[in-house]
């Protein structure tokens, strides 16, 4: 052979090699925690950045992977360990974290609007991936949908390891398993309340640590996430490296990079918590109006209003019930002590067999915890031209007495009285009250 045969022989096996090394799969990798979440069914992933490559595998609608690097419209995406390959940017969306969904039954809508179509709902304690923020909302991928969801509702979760996160137990009694699997085996228990540490996450399972020294998987739902954390994480600043890296992604398809996690306008209620009680439900449906309205039903349709009207100001809202359900007084306690809630306010309607008896007040337990919320009412309520303000009293209630939390309870006209009664029902006094109680609470916190 001659030499020049050599020479060509052996660029050929440089250039083979130089092909064959896995683009991307060093360097960069690792520092940019970005991941590229499919938003397509089924798509191919291609050896190259372009569709004459040979597609290698299917990624599918919701998989999230890391990405390496964009180049010309197509992403670099490590879809096994070690090996990447390339997926058309436009099935891809970027997520650079999780977030835990801190409301049952949370809305997901088409549009970052509240008249957005409904295209389904997310569970309390439910992971998702969070493309962007707009506003008040965040558009996130929820087991392969795409939609948007109040930003109030969502703290952020890290994917691996949250080294210093600490979480509370929601449900009543939860296994802790050996592996992220019902199938695996049970190594303890836990009891709500307990406060864990949350080593690691995956996909719906959390690996914990007890101050037992008991550690293992639990099902990330039953889990709440200490708010207080996740909001460090917010203020976290995106690395400039991802900046020029999303910018490549800006010119190639529809979707815009928003630095995640930057909020709106600062909001009065912005960061607190306000769980409200609607008193009674389910079996026990509190006294009734001569006329024949339920209590239970009056109480649900004032804390509805209330809760729009806070979370107009930025509050985060939490019902101690949905709909007609029977919640027992340890259990709406416990609701409060869970969320940590800034104010527990329970709403309810009076009677007394004197039907002369008219009016509105509120009732405090704690002279010391609960009087300053208590007397924020006074202002708001007594200008409320329905009804008389009775004014602030001491009210021996289970849900103030046992409440660590600030808390009162209103009773927002006697059902026992025709006129009350009557009044209490229309749609005015519906506005006017819960616009009153939002003004006291806003008051509060200012
Ligand atoms: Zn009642």
């Amino acid at each position: 052979m001659r030499r020049g045969t050599w020479l060509a022989l052996l660029f050929c096996l440089l250039w083979l090699a130089a092909a064959a090394w896995p683009v991307g799969a060093k360097g960069e990798s690792g520092k940019t925690a970005q991941l590229a979440v499919v938003t397509a069914d089924r798509v191919n992933i291609r050896q190259g950045p372009g569709v004459p490559y040979r597609p290698l595998a299917n990624v599918h609608r919701g998989e999230a992977y890391r990405l390496m690097k964009v180049k010309d419209g197509w992403a670099n995406i490590e879809w096994k360990p070690n090996r990447t390959g390339w997926i058309a940017a436009r099935y891809v969306a970027l997520a650079k974290e999780m977030a835990v969904v801190q409301e049952n039954r949370l809305r997901l809508r088409q549009e970052p609007s509240r008249d957005g179509r409904i295209i389904g709902h997310l569970a309390w304690g439910e992971t998702v991936w969070v493309i962007k923020e707009d506003g008040e909302w965040t558009e996130v991928i929820a087991d392969g949908t795409i939609g948007w969801v109040s930003s109030a509702y969502l703290t952020a979760a890290r994917e691996s390891s949250i080294s210093h996160q600490t979480g509370i137990v929601t449900a009543s009694s939860l296994n802790v398993r050996a592996e992220p699997s019902l199938k695996a085996a049970r190594v303890g228990r836990l009891v709500l309340g307990d406060e864990v540490e949350i080593v690691e996450t995956n996909p719906g399972w959390y690996k914990i640590a007890a101050r037992t020294g008991l550690d293992g998987w639990v099902a990330s739902a039953y889990v709440q996430v200490k708010s207080g954390q996740a909001n460090e994480k917010k203020a976290e600043a995106p690395q400039s490296a991802d900046r020029s890296l999303l910018s490549a992604f800006g010119q190639s398809g529809s979707r815009r990079y928003v630095d995640s996690w930057t909020r709106g306008p600062v909001q009065v209620l912005a960061g607190k918590t306000i769980v409200l009680d609607a008193g009674h439900g389910g079996k026990d449906g509190g006294t009734q109006s001569v006329g024949g309205a339920m209590e239970k039903t009056l109480t649900m349709e004032t804390a509805g209003r209330l809760k729009e009207k806070l979370e107009a100001y930025g509050a985060r809202v939490v019902l101690t019930r949905e709909g007609d359900a029977y919640v027992s007084l340890p259990e709406r306690v416990d609701i409060a002590r869970l969320h940590r809630a800034d104010a527990f306010i329970s709403l309810h309607y009076d009677s007394v067999a004197d039907r002369q008896v008219s009016g509105v007040t509120v009732y405090y337990y704690d002279r010391f915890a609960d009087y300053g919320l208590a007397q924020s009412f006074e202002d708001p309520l007594s200008r409320l031209a329905a009804l008389p303000f009775r004014g602030v009293a001491f009210g021996d209630y289970y849900v103030l007495r046992e409440n660590d939390r600030p808390s009162v309870l209103l009773e927002l006209g006697y059902l026992s009285n025709r006129s009350d009664a009557a009044t209490v029902a229309t749609d005015d006094y519906q506005e006017a009250v819960t616009t009153a109680i939002a003004d006291a609470v806003r008051h509060y916190f200012e």
